[in-house]
């Protein structure tokens, strides 16, 4: 029976009684009555709650715990973590600070690469259907006990309970190269086999937090890390600072400043050593910010990879340089644009068709391109690299190994490496007119590059006596100030006229053009003879 009407009943039943002495005990009934039929109307209400909140708990999409769900359940298994206690030295236990080991948890944070782009490209529909199939792939390969859940877009998280705190690191390894190793298998999508690549951020509870807040911020800058170091997967580590509020505004400005038409190129030219002809121009990126005026890219290139903004300057930086360059072609001086594309847009074999659809809008022949990478392209995801790269050279674009001397890239990497020449890194020049020993070891890395067909780019030349002896160590070309500082693309054809006649050229001879023999890597031995001493002999 409702309890409206029951309440209802009572009160008509006190009525009907005359008698004032009864009334008082009545009145007591009727607070009892009343708080029992409020505790009745609130378990119900708490019931009908309870309900509605386990159809908020589940993904419609993927019937996994949602975040909701998910914050409640994490939130429970983590009040079976206890606080690690430490244990010294004088107690017969670890060395002071060392904890003893203990039951712990690692929440993963588990991330698509390009899921945007498998979104926008196929449409929705396969998009839901892909993350139905991965949810079903990372269940598979979960232990009982695992709480699984769908906490953003295409975030998964996994938190699993129970482990061996002294082991934690090992089995969080293994478990994100399981669950990796389960979406590498290719999904078949829209009838084409659609490789899958995750990233994965870890925390570990109670050393890197107790609560779950805490643990999923400490797992989504774990993740940041992966993505920036393309890393399949990464654990927490205290180092990893948050960014700053003021990070944070300069990378909003500079997502504001790409879009905005903030982003200029200047070119710096690169010539043959012994003829002086110019072969062609590096394109360099500058940030013109509405208030500090123009700003060099080592001052907020770092903040572009961080805030992942690499592949959106890449493609405005190559498109550019390419137009740039097709007006120089125009204008009759048949230069190369060497355009400079970091490891996190290298690894992305889809950047291959980029370039080609780029250099197809700006009329520009491949040979005319050159890209320059730097050695972390080939220390991490190297297979991805390497397939971009191949994709490049078969296209006709030249490879150019920027920087080298300035990392740790292996002799080994140098063997097999899909390029057509090194850039020695400026510092590595620096000191070869003071110290014999640095100069052996630029003329041995010249003479390895010629071993392996490279062609040898000497960058950072500023004096005439350094372009000399580079000249007798056959070296093949040379960048720097001496030649020029960087340009606006409007100076370009301008100061070629200036150079050819510093460097004593016809105005026929000042670039070197591009498109001849892929194979013939030295032309510098072909015009020593054309033009003698051109180059040294420069004032
Ligand atoms: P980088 O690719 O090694 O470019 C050469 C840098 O050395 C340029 O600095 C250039 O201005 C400077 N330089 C050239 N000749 C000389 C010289 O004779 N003496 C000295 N002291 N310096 C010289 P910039 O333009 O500041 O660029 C710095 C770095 O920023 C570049 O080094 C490159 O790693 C990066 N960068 C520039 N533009 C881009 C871009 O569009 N994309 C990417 N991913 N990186 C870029
Ligand atoms: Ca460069
Ligand atoms: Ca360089």
């Amino acid at each position: 029976m409702p309890v409206g009407a029951i309440m209802a009943g009572l009160l008509i039943w006190i009525m009907s009684r005359r008698e004032a002495a009864t009334w008082i005990v009545d009145l007591l009934w009727l607070s009892i009555i009343f708080t029992i039929a409020r505790t009745v109307l609130r378990t119900r209400a708490r019931r009908a709650g309870h309900a509605d909140g386990e159809f908020t708990r589940i993904d419609d999409l993927t019937g996994l715990t949602n975040r909701r769900g998910f914050l409640e359940e994490a939130a429970r298994l983590l009040t079976t973590v206890p606080e690690r206690p430490t244990v010294g030295a004088e107690d017969g236990g670890p060395p002071p600070g060392r904890r003893v080991s203990g039951p712990a948890a690692a929440l993963m944070v588990i991330d698509i690469d390009r899921f945007g782009e498998i979104n926008g490209g196929l449409g929705h529909e396969y998009g839901d259907r892909l993350l139905v199939a991965v949810s079903r792939r990372i269940s598979a390969v979960g232990q009982p006990g695992d709480i699984l859940a769908r906490i953003g877009g295409d975030e998964f998280a996994v938190l699993v309970g129970g482990i061996d705190a002294d082991r934690a690191q090992a089995v969080v390894d293994d478990a994100a190269v399981r669950v990796r190793d389960a979406l590498g298998i290719p999904f078949v999508l829209a009838g084409m086999r659609a490789p899958l690549e995750v990233k994965i951020g870890i925390a570990l509870a109670p050393d890197h937090g107790r609560d779950v807040g805490e643990l999923l911020g400490n797992a989504a800058l774990a993740l940041r890390e992966a993505k920036k170091s393309h890393a399949g997967h990464r654990v927490y580590d205290p180092g990893l600072v948050r960014p700053s509020p003021a990070r944070l505004r300069l990378r909003t400005e500079l997502r504001t400043g790409l879009r905005g038409g903030q982003i200029e190129l200047r070119y710096q030219p690169k010539a043959d050593l012994r003829s002086g002809r110019v072969t062609g121009m590096e394109a360099l990126v500058r940030w013109r910010h509405p208030v500090d005026g123009v700003r060099s890219p080592d001052l907020f290139l770092p903040d572009m990879e961080a805030a992942g903004l690499m592949p959106a300057l890449t493609t405005l930086v190559l498109q550019t340089a390419l137009e740039e360059c097709a007006r120089w072609r125009a204008g009759g001086a048949q230069l190369s644009v060497s355009v400079n594309v970091p490891a996190s847009v290298i690894v992305d074999s889809g950047f291959a068709f980029e370039v080609r659809d780029a250099l197809g809008k700006a009329g520009v022949p491949p040979t005319a391109l050159c890209v320059e990478i730097t050695e972390d392209s080939l220390m991490t995801r190297r297979e991805h690299a390497q397939r971009t790269l191949g994709r490049l050279r078969a296209q006709g674009v030249r490879v150019s190994l920027d920087d080298y001397g300035s990392g740790y890239c292996s002799l080994a990497y140098l063997r097999d490496l899909p390029a057509d020449e090194l850039k020695l890194d400026r510092a590595f020049l620096r000191e070869v007119e003071r110290d014999s020993a640095a100069a052996e070891i630029v003329r041995s890395t010249i003479a390895l590059a010629h071993t392996l067909r490279l062609r040898m780019v000497a960058e950072g030349v500023e004096t005439v006596s350094l372009w000399a002896l580079l000249v007798t160590w056959g070296c093949d070309e040379a960048q720097g100030y001496f030649l020029s500082r960087p340009l606006r693309g409007d100076q370009v054809l301008p100061w070629l006229g200036q150079w050819a006649s510093r460097a004593g050229l016809s105005p026929s001879m000042i670039t070197m053009g591009v498109g001849g023999p892929a194979g013939v890597r030295h032309p510098a031995a072909r015009h020593a003879s054309a033009v003698p001493a051109a180059a040294p002999g420069l004032r």
